[in-house]
């Protein structure tokens, strides 16, 4: 949620007008602790001005006035986190956020949408998820709307982003406009029918020169890598995340675990490149995650093995034609060997780690912030259940609820 309505919450004033965070009871819960795996049986959860401020088994205190909603024995969770979006709507937000999401990181947006929009989400005028912002890709063959954006480098136009000045410039360029991660493309593309994947993009030298200049701004950088030596000298060059991964070699990950370089293997969109629709549809592509999709399942196998931390994430834009969810990735990380509990961490807790929120969101605790989802059944038991969310809750506001519930239904 909002870093001012935490301030709010904390010394009890009034919101804002348009601002979402609200008081809400939920009793008869069972709690997912996703920190140790227990839960907490038949519990109530109460949530002041957006913060959770108790979780303790059986009736709550008195709460006059304030909504209370019974679960009727199912479970909740906290709110999910996706790592790696392409979202530049309200419309591919609010799909996100019915989904389950209440805290997404940015991966790639023009004119930086992202950050517009996570300034209009932030104020309470349009309901989303928490958004954290990157803009532009830092890629050789730079988006023309970057130049649209920054005409101040129009001489690299037609060019390409090389060597550590140029690469220097335009990550000045992109932190001036208040993103909140760098993302650099330290290989090329693999969702392009004419790209090598594993072809490396950037030096370790350029890759430390883009580090530096987010470091010096207090932001990390995410950096994209499907081949083994542009992944390789992204983490030795300092990046906090390698997002795909699909190549890494033991070698590499074993870097990663001892510099705590966190993946975002991504790997329920490669499974979208190898079927009909969804974010992509082609016929190059489909050949590609053909071969593409085992190694990336071998790489996240070897990473679990090795130790390095993982972090769910969809690369999807949360468009109308999207057929992959967070839920999906879930279980993509526990058919390659997670357990259920690893796999909501990669979710909920890694995630807030990697994007440094670990104070207020990932876990459903006093003090943390109440994005909450609401599953039938115990997602301990089987992932699969995350991919129904029945309730939906951010910052303490019902977003949706959805199915049958005891009593009466308490939102319009
Ligand atoms: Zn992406």
């Amino acid at each position: 949620m909002k870093p001012f309505l935490m301030a709010m919450a904390l010394w009890g004033g009034t919101h804002a007008a348009g601002a979402a965070a609200q008081d809400l009871v939920l009793i008869n819960a069972n709690v997912v602790n996703v920190t140790d795996g227990s839960i907490v049986e038949g519990a109530s959860v109460i949530v002041r001005g957006g913060v959770i401020t108790s979780i303790r088994s059986g009736a709550p205190p008195a709460t006059p006035g304030v909504r209370t909603v019974d679960v009727g024995g199912m479970y909740v969770a906290p709110g999910l986190m996706d790592a790696h979006v392409h979202v530049q709507s309200e419309d591919q937000a609010r799909r996100a956020l019915l989904s389950g999401v209440t805290t997404m990181r940015g991966m790639g947006a023009s004119h930086y949408a992202d950050v517009g929009l996570r300034e209009l989400g932030r104020a309470g005028h349009v309901q989303m998820p928490e958004y954290l912002a990157a803009g532009y890709h830092v890629r050789p063959p730079a988006a023309e709307e970057f130049f649209q954006d920054h005409p101040e480098l129009g001489a690299y136009f037609g060019s390409e982003i090389r060597g550590v000045e140029a690469v220097r410039a335009m990550t000045r360029a992109i932190v001036s406009r208040g993103v909140d991660f760098v993302k650099t493309n330290a290989t090329e593309r693999a969702g392009l029918p004419n790209t090598d994947p594993r072809k490396q993009f950037y030096t370790e030298g350029e890759l430390r020169a883009i580090v530096e200049v987010a470091e010096a701004a207090g932001i990390g950088v995410a950096a994209h890598a499907h081949g083994d030596a542009g992944g390789r000298a992204a983490v030795s060059a300092g990046v906090r995340s390698i997002e795909h991964g699909t190549y890494l070699s033991e070698a590499t990950l074993t870097l990663m675990q001892e510099k705590g370089t966190y993946l975002v293997p991504t790997i329920a969109i490669v499974r979208d490149l190898t079927i009909p629709g969804g974010d992509y549809d082609n016929a190059v592509l489909n050949i590609r995650g053909r071969h593409m999709l085992p190694r990336v399942q071998e790489t996240v196998r070897n990473a679990h093995r090795i130790g390095v931390t993982l972090v769910a994430a969809t690369d999807t834009g949360y468009g109308p034609n999207s057929t992959t969810t967070l839920a999906h990735e879930l279980l993509e990380l526990v058919d390659v060997g997670l357990t259920p509990l690893e796999a909501l961490r990669a979710a909920t807790t890694n995630a807030a780690a990697l994007f440094g929120m670990s104070d207020r969101v990932g876990s459903l605790d006093e003090g943390m912030e109440g994005d909450m989802i609401v599953l039938e059944r115990n997602p301990l038991e089987n992932i699969g259940v995350v991919q129904d969310v029945l309730m939906v809750v951010s910052d303490g506001e019902v977003i949706v609820q959805r199915g049958d519930w005891p009593g009466e239904r308490p939102i319009s």
